[in-house]
């Protein structure tokens, strides 16, 4: 296979102790006691099943004690604002360095951030501009769309002695296009969703849900005294409509209470658009989704920029025109423009967009919203910022780097790690995938199973002893798929005609129904486009990602998943109390953290942080609640619970509760066996993520599941046990739809669908259609040429 030729194996060395990292004794979350010697400016990769310790030992443990000596290095009055970090339990932890997190968060929400300013482009492009740009418009900030235009004069007083008064103006110019403030999108609310004009509001005008003719929210309109409730909205006059749609807020009193009044609109977009979609009853998201559109804005035609910012070019172009440009396009446009005068600057530039390429983003533009990235993509996005730097003996922390990768883009993700330690860092990388081990200097494998059945070093050394150890890993490190002898046969199709979503060109393809079905394709071909953009919105699809789940940090899997009725039920009963006592959010809650266990400390600026709470310890609830057991157990020792455990409990003797077994059932199905209930969903990875969101809709109607990539996270020898439950979906007669890289899923497919042949404008079309079985037998595209490889036959 085409995997790595350069491996780049070092051997560590082993005489200066200086020369590694020391953990001893650590016992964060399952590790039991565990030491480990990491060796300094080498690459060490971490593996072992999910939940086995990996992140236990290299994130909880060796970056957060990086984090905690860097916070003690400012000085007490900054420290003061900041909760002291809790040391991680361990008995030593030596010569560690500056630890740097590249992981897969997403690149947050906010709306304002783009490819472009995530990393420096952005600011540095505005310098050139300032200094190259015709007609000249101003310093830099008058290029950015962050920056608003503002004009003010007045007089300030200062009160000493005689008071005095000074005049002064303020002036700055921003690039910020007005009209959508810098978004690109204005969102439009379609009124004939919000309103029956025909009817009255006391005949139920208003079409929103939860806006019943007989509840509150309608009173609210009917007595402010600005609308007749007996009215067709049609008759109303011009003011009247204006009162009820738009009206700016104002006291008034309704049933002798002072409130605030203002239009449907406005309320709507404060209660609905502020929300996040996937936090939304399904109901409620169906009518966001019909009611509110967003459009591009009129104005800057989307590019968030003022008509000034727009005007000012070099060689014909605009700082807009080089953003929506391809990378890799851009970059070439940068290399052709010769002008001495910013010479340096220019190359600063070019290695910025260079770094894109080289680390195979070059298919994204730079005004690309940093929120619709991927996980995979994010994680690579922020790795750019770092191959600048002049940084070294830094500890370069990834957790999964190849996600998103096909299996030949994973060779330039080698190399980039490769790269980082040649500078002389010390890469740590947590990785499942067979090709990224392979270049592994050292190799650190824990387990042997997960949760209480992990957290111990079953090997620790180079990668030829991994594979004799006989350890999960070891055993795993060569597995090879084999074609099913036979496919299934589809029960239909879903057609795609044209599609033309980002990159698609004018894709026409019929999706096989009651199959397994596979889409391949490197990385920008066109995959999701094609599955997130373009499948009917009528087809009935369930969505199954990685996504975060937002909502309450009081949020755990047992909350999510439904779990906790049943077992709040079982409680209540057993004790002949309230269901309500038992749930984290209601009367039982500690008063200190509100059910949290946890307080969070919001930094502004710096990542908030979150410090157990000393009134309850952790355990959630007042003390009275956890007087009131059920088999021996109150509920904190419930959430603390493995899926696994809990599933054995609600089986056994007095615990018996068939509800919770079933739900309990499916978690472990999924591979999540060794998640504790009560553990907050913010601390899920993104695959654990999937796989509970995979659990939660085990039991829908819908027939089409869509996965991406669900073997993320997953071990190589649990691949086989996702097979399993794919396979079990598809036979319970499902139609289940997954991008995938991992060679195992391709070969277990009915039918592959390959994107390519390259990414961007290079993508966007079918290259194959077929069983893997014909795609192995004549291997015409990249994805076949590696699994013709990978099966054995
Ligand atoms: P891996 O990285 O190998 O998948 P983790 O280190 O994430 O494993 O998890 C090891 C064990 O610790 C698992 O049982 C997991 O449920 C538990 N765990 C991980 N993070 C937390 C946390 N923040 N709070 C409580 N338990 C956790
Ligand atoms: P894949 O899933 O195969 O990695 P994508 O469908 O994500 O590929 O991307 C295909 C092309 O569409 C790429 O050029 C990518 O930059 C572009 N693209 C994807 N999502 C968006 C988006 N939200 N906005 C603009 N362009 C996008
Ligand atoms: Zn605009
Ligand atoms: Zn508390």
């Amino acid at each position: 296979m085409s995997r790595s030729t350069r491996t780049g194996q070092r051997s560590p060395h082993v005489a200066d102790s200086h020369d590694l990292i020391r953990v001893h004794g650590a016992r964060v979350n399952n590790l039991k006691d565990v030491t480990v010697e990491i060796p300094k400016r080498r690459l060490t990769v971490f593996t072992g099943v999910s939940g086995s310790g990996k992140s236990s030992l290299v994130f909880s443990t060796i970056a957060a004690e990086s984090q905690r000596m860097i916070n003690e290095t400012y000085s007490a009055f900054v420290q003061g604002f900041m909760p002291t970090l809790a040391r991680p339990e361990a008995d030593l932890l030596e010569n560690l360095t500056t630890a740097i997190i590249v992981d897969q968060e997403r690149m947050g929400a906010n709306p304002r951030s783009t490819v472009g300013t995530a990393t420096d482009a952005n600011a540095l492009l505005r310098i050139l501009f300032s200094r190259l740009g015709k007609p000249h418009i101003g310093s830099p900030n008058a290029y950015s769309f962050n920056v608003p235009s503002v004009k003010a004069s007045g007089a300030i007083t200062i009160e000493r002695g005689n008071k005095k008064t000074v005049k002064a103006t303020f002036n700055q110019t921003g690039g910020m296009c007005p009209r959508c403030e810098g978004r690109g999108a204005i969102n439009d609310i379609d009124l004939t969703q919000l309103y029956d004009e025909t009817k009255s509001l006391a005949e139920g005008a208003i079409t929103v849900p939860g806006y019943n003719p007989d509840g509150w929210t309608v009173r609210y309109f009917t007595a402010s005294g600005f609308l007749d409730a007996d009215k067709p909205i049609r008759k109303y006059t011009k003011r009247e409509l204006h009162d009820f749609l738009y009206k700016e807020p104002t006291k008034v009193k309704i049933e002798n209470t002072n409130i605030t009044y203002e239009g449907l609109v406005p309320r709507i977009q404060k209660s609905f658009l502020s929300k996040d979609k996937e936090a939304m009853q399904p109901h409620i998201r169906a009518f966001v989704e019909r009611a509110v559109t967003f459009t591009t804005c009129p104005d800057c035609d989307g590019t968030r920029l003022s008509e000034a910012a727009r005007s000012s070019k070099i060689s014909g172009k605009s700082i807009a025109d080089l953003c929506a440009m391809e990378i890799r396009d851009l970059a070439e446009w940068v290399r052709k423009l010769q002008q001495p005068t910013v010479a340096p600057l220019l190359a600063t530039l070019q290695h910025t967009l260079d770094s894109f390429v080289e680390i195979g983003l070059g298919y994204l533009s730079l005004d690309r919203p940093a929120g619709t990235l991927s996980g995979g993509e994010a994680q690579r996005t922020k790795l750019i910022r770092h191959l600048g730097s002049a940084l070294t003996d830094v500890t370069y922390v990834f957790d999964e780097p190849t996600i998103g990768l096909h299996p030949h883009d994973i060779q330039q993700m080698n190399d980039l790690l490769l790269r980082l330690r040649d500078k002389g860092n010390t890469v740590l990388v947590v990785e499942h995938k067979p090709e990224t081990i392979a270049i592994a200097d050292h190799v650190i494998d824990l387990g042997p199973g997960a949760g209480s059945d992990g957290g111990t070093i079953t090997y620790q050394g180079p990668l030829a002893g991994l594979r004799k150890s006989g350890t999960l890993t070891g055993r795993h490190l060569d597995d090879r798929a084999t074609l099913k002898p036979e496919v299934r046969t589809p029960t239909g199709t879903l057609e795609i005609r044209g599609a033309t979503t980002h990159n698609l060109q004018h894709v026409d393809v019929d999706i096989p129904l009651g199959v397994l079905c596979v889409i391949t394709g490197v990385a920008g071909s066109g995959k999701s486009s094609l599955l997130h953009g373009s499948l009917p919105t009528d087809a009935g699809v369930i969505t199954v990602d990685q996504t975060p789940i937002r909502g309450s940090r009081r949020s755990n899997p047992a909350t999510y998943t439904g779990l906790l009725d049943p077992i709040r039920k079982a409680f209540a009963k057993a004790n002949n109390v309230k269901p309500a006592l038992f749930s984290p959010n209601s009367e039982g809650a500690c008063p200190a953290c509100n059910g949290a266990g946890v307080i969070y400390t919001d930094l502004g600026i710096m990542a908030g942080i979150t410090t157990t709470c000393e009134e309850c310890d952790g355990h959630r609830f007042q003390t009275a609640v956890l007087d009131y057991h059920l088999a021996g157990h109150n509920i904190s020792d419930v959430l603390a619970m493995s899926v696994a455990q809990a599933h054995h409990f609600f089986t056994t003797g007095d615990a018996t509760t068939p509800a919770a077994h079933t739900i309990l059932t499916r978690l472990h199905d999924v591979g999540l066996g060794y998640l504790k209930l009560g553990q907050p969903l913010t601390t899920l990875s993104g695959g654990e993520r999937q796989r509970l969101k995979l659990a939660t809709h085990m039991a829908d109607k819908g027939g089409i599941y869509l996965l991406d990539e669900p073997t993320t996270g997953l071990h190589l020898a649990d691949v086989e046990q996702l097979l399993t439950l794919l396979d079990r979906l598809v036979d319970t007669g499902k139609s289940v739809l997954v991008i995938e890289h991992h060679q195992a899923v391709m070969a277990h497919a009915d039918w592959l669908i390959d994107l390519g042949p390259g990414a961007g404008h290079d993508g966007g079309r079918i290259i194959y259609q077929g069983t893997p079985a014909d795609l192995v037998t004549n291997p015409t595209t990249l994805t076949g040429k590696h699994l013709a490889e990978y099966v054995t036959r």
